[in-house]
């Protein structure tokens, strides 16, 4: 099962990517996770990337694709994949339907999850996560039992750089000028779901269930 996870920063899409890839054994894909790593080990690519990644800016098509197909590729003997954060242009939408026909290929589905854009600025600047197990939590939404430190007795929690509101904004920003346009793309195709992730995380979870049980 191949799966495109559309939605705008704060919506959830990571939160519901755990639990779909642990259900349907799905491996994670996720464009901004993969550039995180790439700037923590220094490469040419994470370095090209911080200044749009810091503004919120997307970076340029070009990289991302070249970076998600060796990705795709590497994940080639999976059962399937959900893609997080990519496509976010049209561009990258086409670059990857040219690539899966070439695989003899296709997306399955791609998830809408549409949170309303008052929502999604407590939500990001909010999220705290533990960079030693991972652990996520919220400020507001799951807190830590002791201020900003893990509950597995870890240490001090992280904030991502680009979580803060200013970044966000712009982020959001991108997100109606670059990336909503993919609705209507893969409307055509006959192959979105919209999902309510303004609801809660289970109910949102279970509006996946119901459409990734019948693909
Ligand atoms: P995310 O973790 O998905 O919120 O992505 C963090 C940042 O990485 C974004 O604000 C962009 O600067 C960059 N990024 C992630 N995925 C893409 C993509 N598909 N195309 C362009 N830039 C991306």
């Amino acid at each position: 099962m191949i799966v495109v996870f559309l939605g705008p920063p704060g919506a959830g899409k990571g939160t519901q990517c755990n639990f779909i890839c642990d259900r349907y054994a799905l491996k994670h894909m996720s464009s901004g996770d993969i550039l995180r790593r790439e700037r923590k080990e220094g490469t040419d690519l994470g370095k090209e990337a911080q200044s749009y990644m810091d503004s919120g800016k997307l970076v340029p098509d070009n990289l991302i694709v070249a970076m998600m197909m060796k990705e795709i590729q590497a994940a080639d003997d999976a059962k399937g994949f959900v893609l997080d954060g990519f496509p976010r242009t049209i561009g990258q939408a086409e670059a990857l339907d040219n690539a899966m026909d070439k695989a003899g290929k296709k997306i399955d589905v791609a998830l809408n999850l549409q949170v309303d854009d008052n929502k999604l600025e407590e939500r990001v600047t909010g999220r705290r996560s533990c960079l030693k197990c991972g652990a996520s939590y919220h400020l507001v939404f799951s807190p830590p039992k002791v201020e900003n430190q893990c509950d597995k007795g870890c240490g001090q929690l992280n904030q991502r750089s680009d979580d803060t509101s200013e970044t966000v904004r712009s982020r959001i920003a991108t997100y109606h000028e670059q990336t909503s346009p993919l609705v209507a793309y893969y409307t055509k195709k006959g192959n979105i779901a919209d999902l309510d992730g303004n609801a809660a995380i289970e109910n949102v979870t279970k509006q996946i269930v119901e459409v990734l049980d019948k693909v």
